[in-house]
């Protein structure tokens, strides 16, 4: 199961919010209650480069991942570029 960041957009109070699960399913809207919101876009977060101190982190989450993304670490890398590098090479 993929980890994603569902966007999506209040058909009644028009507001707009973002959440993370592991499918692209509904959810209700956290300013007005409205139930069964679809999102409109959704971003693959299965993997992820999370900047810490000097270093990249490339973290990918398993097939497994099903109530939280359960980051596993890939590898550390100096430069953002590099860990892209590493990214792209590995597809
Ligand atoms: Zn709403």
């Amino acid at each position: 199961m993929a980890w994603l960041l569902n966007h999506y957009k209040c058909d009644r109070c028009r507001r707009r919010w973002a959440d993370e699960w592991s499918c692209m399913c509904d959810d209700t809207c956290p300013h007005c209650g409205a139930r069964d919101m679809t999102p409109y876009e959704s971003e693959e977060l299965t993997t992820l480069i999370e900047e810490e101190g000097k270093e990249f982190v490339v973290l990918w989450s398993p097939e497994t991942a099903e109530h939280d993304p359960d980051y596993r670490e890939l590898g550390r890398f100096p430069t953002r570029e590099k860990a892209l590098e590493f990214l792209a090479a590995d597809q």
